[in-house]
């Protein structure tokens, strides 16, 4: 019997995990789909991207023991790869957890291989970069390696198009447009949810010309031309790029949660109490997954201390 387990490797479940190791729980397992832990940051940042503590200008007093600031990718991974070595933290790899259930002393794990695993106290912290929004017109198939999420497979020279109009959408442009022809679209004119350091950037590279923006259009759809992506505007235009990459957010894992059996509100959110505690007692849900929109690293790390406190509570330590 575990005492607590963990589902989600990213900073928010490596928190939580610290948290209760400080606080005395013994039995502590963390599980993790990805072939290490913080998946979201090594598949979704670009190397060298800087890293805000208060993100999107949502600032945040770090209230547990990890004391995490602002640095860049490689420093944010450092730290927490640090603190999983330092604290001997029981960290299960290429483990996909498919579903949480409540059973009669506590809570049954199942992972996509089969494997089972019962706990006292579970906290659901997976994130929702494992899926990341996708257009609602369809992609090709001949041009689908070239319609990306994050910006992994980019080459040099390749002409892009970025999508989106939020700081994941503006951080990718303003970076890539230094080594590769850049178009950044959004369907608004305004960036209105970008902080202010990633609008000051923003406005640099529209001004020297090394970005350019195609702003107020939306897309209608994508073709295959020639092995190109062909991309058609609602003004009419169509303009072929190598490469196309969305970063319009990620979308709430719905199947995980329904098969958990969790409350959902209507911005299909998990039902949750001020301590995180979901509509089934004894499981927690925290990080991005436990909101509706936003979120960040250092709100992720608040709600690991807090649930830590509550089940070190009620496991009398
Ligand atoms: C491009 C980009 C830039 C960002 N920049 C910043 C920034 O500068 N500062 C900041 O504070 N925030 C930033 N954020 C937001 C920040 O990354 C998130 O708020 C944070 O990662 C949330 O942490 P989390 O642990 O809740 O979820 P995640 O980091 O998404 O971690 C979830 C983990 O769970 C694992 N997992 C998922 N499903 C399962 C399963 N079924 N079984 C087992 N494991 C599973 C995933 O592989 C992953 O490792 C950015 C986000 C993006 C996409």
């Amino acid at each position: 019997m575990i005492d607590l387990a963990i589902i989600g490797a990213g900073t928010t479940g490596i928190s939580t995990a610290i948290e209760a190791k400080n606080l005395g729980i013994q039995k502590i397992v963390l599980f993790e789909k990805g072939d290490s832990h913080s998946m979201t940051i090594r598949k979704f940042y670009k190397d060298g991207k800087r890293v805000d503590k208060d993100y999107k200008g949502q600032e945040v007093t770090l209230e547990g023991s990890i004391d995490f600031q602002d640095g860049n990718k490689e420093s944010t991974l450092e730290l927490f790869e640090s603190l999983i070595t330092s604290h001997q933290l029981d960290l299960r790899l290429h483990t996909d957890i498919e579903k949480v259930e409540k059973k009669d002393n506590g809570f049954e794990i199942t992972s996509s291989g089969g494997e089972t695993f019962m706990a006292r106290f579970a906290v659901i912290a997976i994130g929702k970069m494992g899926q990341p929004n996708k257009p609602s017109y369809p992609i090709p198939l001949p041009i689908r390696s070239l319609v990306n999420f994050n910006a992994n497979s980019v080459k040099s020279d390749e002409k892009l198009l970025i999508v989106g109009g939020g700081n994941s959408a503006v951080e990718y442009a303003y970076d890539l447009c230094k080594t590769n022809p850049t178009t950044l679209n959004y369907r608004r004119t305004e960036f209105a949810r970008i902080n202010d350091t990633n609008a000051e950037e923003l406005q640099k590279v529209i001004a020297s010309g090394e970005l350019q923006t195609k702003l107020g259009v939306d897309i209608v759809g994508l073709s295959n031309e020639d092995g190109k992506v062909g991309v058609e505007f609602t003004d009419g235009e169509k303009i072929i790029y190598d490469r196309v990459i969305y970063a319009i957010g990620g979308a709430t894992p719905l199947d995980f949660l329904q098969k958990c059996k969790l409350e959902l509100d209507d911005s299909q959110t998990p039902k949750s109490s001020e301590i995180y505690e979901t509509s089934i007692t004894g499981l927690f849900i925290a990080g991005d997954i436990a909101l509706s929109s936003g979120g960040s690293i250092a709100i992720g790390l608040n709600h690991g201390y807090k649930i830590a406190q509550e089940i070190a509570k009620r496991l009398k330590l």
